[in-house]
């Protein structure tokens, strides 16, 4: 039956069932038992408007864009060029200009190391990221400090999986030509106080890259609050499809930039002697876009646009300190992760048990978790662990699918350890 769940935390009524209708793939099941999806860090899933959006998009309008002058063309044009602006909107940048569309977080970071980057940072000069990044964000700054001559310099964190700030201003220094941090951990599930991070860099004229991948899903992002001078994100993390992204960067450093690739879109002329590049956002998107996907990322935004936002948030928060509290009352459990500002991602460890064995026995029970380093390596090695099992909450879940979790963990425990 369907019913509106009461948060237990903060009393607000969230209508998880309403909402849960609206993915078709949470009906479904894995193993013959109901499908419980807690691998939303790694990707969520998809609304049926957005799987609606692309069938209507290859069905009826299948064409290339910008370029045709026909009926097909001109409508997949308007289809796809209305998206910039939902963007737009949607993480309050200043013009449309100033979003350029990538296939994800890790092409954001890399068309900004490899550009921005390569044009502004010398030899002997440092680049800051956190201990807690993901892969994407430190192995693009360590190309480019190795081809450069230049430093990466690391913010530690302490135990609970929180940056040190006394630290970060330590690190700041007339070396330091850009700062790129996350603004939430997919593995530990910490939320980075971003504001406070680009403040002191601007203190020193030192802009700051801002890796969006979880936070787009689990705050809200204001990039003209935040200041940030280059923010990406992957539309697939935020109800949209796979191979779309988003890179936002303020104009006058956009403009400032050279090109990424080369090729169609991208150009004003094209002579053998020399070609002109095209104004921005175009400079940056050479060739023909994921069309179908972009169009699906609109739709995407505009779903999680229309959800209560407030309630949804208050609802993941309240998901998050049920499962830690569940999961820490088990002996032999241990949480990973245990910052004061943290988004719904829980990563624990069981003694004695490996995390791959977990999630093999939890995807029995039809739960879907994630298990090992994340992309972040560097994060397990700090906590001398090989791996975390990962279980990340949206809106969609429930509580009741964490009380399966939790009878899953106790079994793997009881069957596992002997
Ligand atoms: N940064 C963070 C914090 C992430 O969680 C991820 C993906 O898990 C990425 C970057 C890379 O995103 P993508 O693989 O979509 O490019």
């Amino acid at each position: 039956m369907d019913s509106v769940i009461t948060d237990p935390v903060t009393k607000a009524p969230f209508d998880v069932e309403s909402v849960r209708r609206d993915f078709p793939v949470l009906k479904g099941k894995a193993h013959g038992k109901p499908l419980i999806y807690f691998d939303n860090a790694a990707t969520s899933q998809k609304p049926q408007v957005v799987i609606d959006k692309l069938v209507d998009y290859y069905s009826n309008y299948n064409a290339n864009i910008h370029r045709g002058v026909h009926y097909l063309s001109q409508k997949a044009s308007n289809e796809f060029d209305v998206v910039r602006s939902i963007v737009q909107k949607f993480i309050n940048a200043s013009s449309e200009r100033e979003i350029i569309f990538v296939k994800g977080t890790t092409e954001g970071i890399n068309l900004v190391a490899s550009t921005y980057g390569r044009k502004n940072v010398k030899a002997g000069d440092e680049v800051i990221v956190s201990a807690m990044e993901h892969h994407s964000n430190i192995v693009p700054w360590q190309m480019l400090c190795e081809e450069k001559g230049a430093t990466l310099k690391v913010i530690p964190m302490n135990e609970k999986g929180e940056i040190i700030m006394e630290e970060y201003k330590k690190l700041l220094s007339d070396k330091t030509k850009f700062v790129s941090v996350v603004h939430t951990s997919n593995s530990l599930g910490t939320v980075n106080p971003v504001k406070e991070i680009i403040r002191l860099a601007h203190e020193r004229n030192i802009p700051v890259m801002v890796d969006a991948a979880q936070g787009i899903v689990h705050s809200t992002i204001d990039v003209q609050k935040l200041d940030c001078d280059f923010l990406t994100f992957s539309g697939h993390k935020v109800f949209s499809p796979t191979g779309t992204g988003v890179l936002f960067g303020k104009t006058e450093l956009l403009e400032a930039m050279p090109p990424y690739q080369g090729g169609g879109e991208m150009i004003s002329s094209v002579k053998f002697e020399k070609t002109t590049y095209n104004e921005i956002p175009y400079k940056f998107e050479a060739g023909t876009p994921n069309i179908a996907d972009v169009i699906g990322l609109g739709a995407g935004l505009n779903y999680f646009s229309g959800i209560d936002q407030a309630g949804a948030h208050a609802h993941e928060q309240a998901l998050l300190k049920y499962a830690s509290e569940k999961l820490s009352a088990i002996d032999g459990v241990r949480l990973i992760g245990t910052a004061k500002e943290k988004a719904s991602v829980v990563s624990f460890v069981i003694d004695g048990l490996n995390a791959l064995d977990v999630g093999m026995f939890l995807d029995t029970m039809g739960i879907a978790v994630r298990t090992g380093q994340h992309c972040t390596e560097p994060v397990m090695d700090q906590f001398c662990i090989p791996g975390t099992i990962r279980a990340s909450f949206l809106f969609y879940n429930t509580f009741a699918e964490i009380d399966s979790l939790i009878e899953g963990v106790k079994k793997a425990i009881k069957l596992l350890k002997n």
